[in-house]
């Protein structure tokens, strides 16, 4: 295949983007290769277009777009600094406590496939914010750490995406 499916343009480059080996439209930039290549460079635009660090904004958009839920800050975490992602939280009513119970079991059930143990902290900055974030084995995050926990993420913004859709993620009502 040597024209471009968006645009039928002929001329297309072969590129490393996210560390996947693709072609790219030289007209319109659009991707070519497998799916799970296309799917990740496109999350990483899209995470780009609106300033997220692209390691957490698939599990940000899962968290974001539950019934009464707003996310205040994030971080795709900094294995120079050393520094674990987080996406924090403001529940604006009870349809936000109610997530909390289905994130926690989410989590419960992904655990086995993840290298980290992600927690669900509660803090408090003038009205209740709720913390996803990994637990560090030791004080000062190795960045071996930094980077498993950023594999997880993928896994995380996953499962979150299927989860959400299944018969035991509770909804809450419009008026609870
Ligand atoms: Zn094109």
């Amino acid at each position: 295949m040597d024209s471009c499916s968006e645009c039928g343009n002929n001329s297309l480059t072969p590129r490393l983007h996210e560390g996947h080996n693709v072609m790219e439209c030289d007209l319109c930039g659009a991707i070519a290769g497998g799916s799970v290549a296309v799917a990740t460079i496109e999350r990483a635009r899209e995470a780009e277009q609106e300033g997220i660090d692209a390691s957490v904004f698939a599990v940000q958009r899962a968290i974001g777009r539950l019934d009464g839920v707003r996310v205040t800050e994030s971080h795709g975490g900094d294995r120079i600094r050393r520094r674990l992602p987080f996406v924090r939280w403001q529940a604006l009513d009870s349809r936000g406590i109610v997530q909390l119970e289905n994130l926690a079991k989410s989590l419960r059930l992904s655990s086995t496939s993840m290298s980290m143990s992600w927690t669900l902290e509660v803090d408090y900055h003038s009205t209740v914010e709720f913390v996803l974030t990994p637990r560090a084995a030791t004080t000062r995050p190795r960045e071996a750490d930094v980077a498993l926990a950023q594999a997880d993420l993928l896994v995380l913004g996953r499962t979150l995406d299927r989860d959400v859709r299944l018969a035991w993620w509770r909804h809450p009502a419009a008026h609870g």
